[in-house]
């Protein structure tokens, strides 16, 4: 197996999966600056094992470490040669450079991997994934392995000592995979649960990659709560301290969420009626109450939802500080660098497709567009000079819906 990426969910993985007895050997391949080294020496430094604390998930609310000695770390994508297993676990926009690296070297034929097909992922897929890899991979190599989308990183996790170490702070109880043939589906999460010392979070099948897409939770909650917090900034005052992220959604930003996810839910009805299957796609409030259940203290509206989940306490916007101690919105955090072109300009893109109007979602792009200094919508069309760098169908040159479902096998 060959995990590729090297900041937390990469460090967690490299834990976890050489601990499981049906792996054979576990390489990480990170290409990015000088990881691979500074990985590999520090994890020498403790006989090349990588040491997790999964924090309070032992019997009593204990922490558990776990040791994994990973077989090797290298900068070397022809490593991907060896591999019956390929997980990206990176932020969205490194994708595409893992893909371009490893293309030559993934075998078409052969993987010990159920159905003899090399298994390749993301640890989150976040949206588009697919059609990026059909667009880098090509038809050839697309349509003889066998493609999965994580809806979320199974964890909540920081890595703690570079190539040594790292924490679960937190693991999700039920994450929904997506699989490309469907025919795999089953088989594919089960390897993928063994990948996980089969622990939690329990992984289920969903039939359509569109759903991993539009369910991607970072792409409402992350760029709409942004401009909720900036919508009346004057764009130059700083602030004396960084603002809440989460307690900070007031009602009006709350409402915002609300009618973007009903826009993504007309969205889901027209590929339903293409007979697609779009289970595993609810409104965003129903996402809530699934993922946090109790820990949601007032549950009577989506913005009281947001002020009130223990898992979202304290979090605070990114910011950067001022010389004069004061504090300026960072857009080049990834909730706008990946979450906007890697996310709902993506569902925009499928929205424009289908025909469905999109006035709130737009509201939000339009926002991050100018925060980021890009261009995606011109004259309520997806045609800005920038949609080139989204993930959008648009940009890997489809504009009908018909000739999407019929290339990425929905
Ligand atoms: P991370 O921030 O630790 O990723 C950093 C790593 O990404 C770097 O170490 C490098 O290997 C790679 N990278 C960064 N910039 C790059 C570039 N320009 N080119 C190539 N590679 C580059 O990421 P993470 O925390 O492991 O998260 C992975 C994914 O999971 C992201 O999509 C994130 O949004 C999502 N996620 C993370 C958490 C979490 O708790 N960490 C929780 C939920 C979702």
């Amino acid at each position: 197996m060959v995990i590729c990426g090297g900041g937390n969910g990469t460090h967690v993985l490299s834990g976890i999966v050489p601990t499981v007895d049906a792996v054979d050997e576990v390489y990480v391949l990170s290409t990015f600056a000088d990881e691979a080294e500074k990985f590999s020496k520090a994890a020498a430094t403790q006989n090349g094992e990588v040491h997790i604390r999964r924090c309070k998930e032992g019997p009593d609310g204990e922490d558990v470490i776990v040791k994994g000695k990973p077989t090797g770390v290298t900068n070397d994508p022809s490593i991907a040669t060896k591999a019956d297993v390929i997980v990206f676990a990176v932020p969205a926009f490194a994708h595409g450079g893992y893909l371009k690296a490893i293309k030559p070297y993934i075998r078409k034929r052969g993987s010990k991997a159920p159905g003899g097909r090399v298994i390749l992922g993301a640890m989150p897929g976040e949206s588009g994934f697919d059609m990026q890899v059909q667009h880098i991979l090509g038809d050839e190599v697309f349509n003889s392995i066998a493609l999965f989308a994580l809806e979320t990183l199974p964890w909540a996790a920081r890595l703690t000592e570079y190539g040594k170490s790292a924490d679960i702070l937190g693991t999700k109880f039920d994450v929904d995979v997506a699989v490309t043939p469907r025919s795999m589906g089953p088989e594919v999460v089960k390897t993928v649960q063994k990948l996980m010392a089969n622990q939690h979070p329990r992984l289920h099948f969903i039939p359509s990659m569109l759903v991993v897409t539009l369910m991607n939770i970072n792409q409402v909650w992350h760029p709409t709560i942004t401009w909720g917090q900036y919508r009346e900034w004057d764009w130059k005052t700083p602030f004396d301290k960084p603002p809440l992220f989460y307690e900070g959604v007031d009602e009006v930003t709350g409402d915002m969420l609300s009618k973007i996810s009903d826009e993504i839910l007309q969205v889901k009805q027209v590929l339903e009626s293409r007979k697609i299957d779009m289970t595993g796609l609810r409104h965003v409030k129903d996402w809530m109450v699934r993922s946090y259940g109790d820990d949601i203290g007032d549950k009577s509206s989506l913005h009281r939802m947001m002020n009130t989940n223990k898992g979202y306490l304290t979090l605070t916007h990114p910011m950067v500080e001022t010389k004069d101690g004061k504090y300026m919105p960072n857009f080049k955090y990834r909730y706008m660098t990946e979450d906007v072109p890697m996310g709902l300009v993506v569902t925009r893109g499928i929205a424009e497709l289908c025909g469905v109007e999109t006035p709130h979602m737009d509201t939000v792009i339009n926002f991050a567009s100018r925060a980021l200094g890009k261009s995606f919508i011109v004259d309520g069309k997806l045609e800005g000079p920038d949609v080139g760098m989204s993930r959008s169908p648009q940009a890997f040159g489809f504009h009908s819906l018909d000739e999407l479902i019929q290339k990425l096998n929905y």
